[in-house]
């Protein structure tokens, strides 16, 4: 398997920025090079959703693009 996105091989197919709290797609963040396609953080503001997921158990697997989450709701 694999992708050929070294950003979705280490973080998955979604990204939540701490800065702006909004969750874009790893490929999303690829075309803004490799920073928040919302607010222009560094990658190093990006956490797997799926670690926003498991402190929100109730947040969805797959999120809506573009849209803000809290960390704690
Ligand atoms: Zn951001």
């Amino acid at each position: 398997m694999g992708t050929d996105s070294p950003l979705e091989e280490s973080f998955g197919k979604y990204i939540w920025c701490e800065l702006c709290g909004h969750v874009y797609s790893a490929a999303a963040w690829v075309a803004a090079d490799n920073t928040c396609p919302n607010c222009g953080a560094s990658i190093a503001n990006a956490r797997p959703w799926e670690e926003i997921r498991q402190l929100n158990p109730q947040y969805p697997v797959t999120p809506v693009e573009g849209t803000e989450y809290a960390l704690y709701s």
